[in-house]
């Protein structure tokens, strides 16, 4: 059978959830091999194992923690050298997305990014890839399907695209032998920072994102916008029109130019629905918007609307979350 590898995100060896919801794709394709690298990388085997990776790559060498992404490419190379993937999996992180075009690039392949559904092609149709991808484009005015005709198809999948589903498998730790190319020491960390935890999700990555526009009027008013994400274990996201007022942090526009989100549920508190703004949220699974005026185009793609002054409406939808989760 046909071998997909899946490059792990992890922090010191916890396996984060995109990762889990690349191998739930892989499967569709092959039998998922999962390449996890740096401190701790060891330590994903058995979490990687009961969610269908029959293999995992190891190589726990300093070099990808002290140097950026070169080292992880010379590695996943390494890997597509051992295993003959029918395709690469990789979340669509920035850093996701910098390792697999330096990878498709250094192995010949097709690169596909920003992938928000991956299936098995039908024979003779995918070419070499042996995938089928599906993109959101154009601000996600089209939805296309696309495959790899030459080599094997390098794909970086948006968090949120697929569940996370548990499969038993072998998850049998192999020790990847990696030679580092010259480029590999060519950029050095030099400090880390930790972020300012807000014991929220990352906003990428969540399942359910409340944002909030220059309807919210005022820094102080995003206060409501974190009751209501709070109340759902959420993420909070804004407008650049909130974040451009020094409202809410750069980091968490979504949009054209900030990030693009796809989770389970977006609710939009005073956020018109530019079209720079839909292109960061637009394949939301469900969408819900709170606006006071009937007419904002955010109503155009909406799953839920409420017409309503979303100082009266987001208190009492934070309250009745509450009430029913007792
Ligand atoms: P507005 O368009 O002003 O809308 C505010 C909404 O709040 C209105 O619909 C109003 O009816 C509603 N409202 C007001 N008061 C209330 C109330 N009390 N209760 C309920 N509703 C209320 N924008 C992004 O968001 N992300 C991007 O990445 C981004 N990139 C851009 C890139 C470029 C090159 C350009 C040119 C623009 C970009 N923009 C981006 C800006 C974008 O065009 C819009 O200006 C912006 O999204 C508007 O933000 P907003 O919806 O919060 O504000």
């Amino acid at each position: 059978m046909a071998e997909v590898l899946v490059f792990v995100d992890h922090v010191d060896g916890v396996v984060r959830k995109p990762t889990l919801e690349l191998l739930t794709l892989a499967r569709r394709v092959g039998e998922p091999v999962a390449v996890a690298l740096g401190a701790g990388a060891g330590a994903t085997a058995g979490v990687l194992g009961e969610h269908g990776a029959v293999r995992v790559l190891v190589d726990e060498a300093p070099e990808y923690g002290e140097f950026l992404v070169v080292p992880k490419v010379d590695a996943l190379r390494a890997a597509c050298e051992a295993v003959s993937p029918v395709a690469v999996l990789v979340v669509s992180s920035a850093e996701g997305k910098e390792v697999a075009a330096r990878l498709a690039l250094r192995t010949g392949s097709g690169l596909l990014t920003d992938v928000v559904d991956v299936e098995a092609g039908e024979a003779g149709e995918a070419g070499e890839g042996g995938v089928v991808v599906t993109q959101s484009v154009f601000a996600a005015s089209f939805t296309t399907r696309s495959r790899v005709v030459r080599g094997g198809a390098v794909v970086t999948v948006k968090p949120n695209s697929a569940s996370v589903e548990p499969v038993a498998a072998a998850g049998e730790v192999v020790a990847l032998e990696v030679s580092f190319s010259q480029g590999a020491s060519g950029t050095r960390v030099t400090g880390r920072e930790a972020r300012e935890a807000t014991g929220r999700p990352e906003l990428t990555e969540a399942a359910i994102v409340v944002s909030g526009g220059r309807g919210v009027n005022g820094a102080e008013n995003f206060a409501l916008i974190e009751a209501l994400a709070d109340s759902l274990g959420a993420a909070v996201g804004a407008s650049r029109a909130a974040v451009d007022a020094g409202w809410y942090p750069h980091s968490a526009q979504v949009g054209q130019t900030g990030k693009s989100v796809s989770p389970q549920l977006y609710i939009a508190s005073g956020i018109s629905g530019a079209i720079q703004h839909r292109a960061g949220m637009q394949t939301s699974k469900t969408i819900v918007a709170i606006n006071k005026d009937a007419e904002a185009p955010i109503f155009d793609l909406v799953d839920y609307g409420v017409v309503g002054d979303l100082f009266q409406v987001v208190p009492q939808l934070t309250d009745e979350i509450k009430a029913r989760k007792g």
